[in-house]
């Protein structure tokens, strides 16, 4: 997930923002993969849902993020993953963009629904 980093500086204490693996929790750079659960609802009715987003690296550390997330949100959800470069960048350029003043397109609200255990106090193991 997206967190400050504290940094000692020279020139003088910081806190350097990164994006650190909900897996492992060391930082992730250059590439990795941002992950969540969605719930299928199709035309049910229900209002859409999902999870609060996670960062891993590839590999062992989203394997084991995917296994959580499955094992959080049970039947009806999926799992879903993007390169993490390409939603920084998809991100960045919504930024700049009010959904609520675009008078094209429709978005709609989804409900987040946080997992029943805070994966950083039940760490998911990528070993
Ligand atoms: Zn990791």
């Amino acid at each position: 997930m997206i967190e400050t980093v504290p940094r000692s500086g020279p020139p003088e204490a910081n806190t350097c923002p990164a994006i650190i693996c909900d897996a492992c929790r060391r930082q992730i750079v250059d590439s990795g993969n941002i992950l969540w659960a969605h719930k299928v609802v199709g035309d049910s009715g229900e209002p859409p849902a999902q999870s609060p987003m996670y960062a891993a690296h590839k590999g062992n550390c989203d394997t084991a993020m995917e296994k959580w997330l499955k094992a959080q949100y049970g039947p009806g959800w999926i799992t879903l993953w993007e390169e993490a470069s390409t939603f920084l960048q998809q991100l960045a350029h919504n930024f700049g963009r009010d959904f609520a003043k675009d008078t094209q397109d429709d978005y709609q609200q989804r409900i987040v629904r946080h997992p029943g255990r805070d994966p950083h106090q039940t760490v998911p193991t990528s070993r």
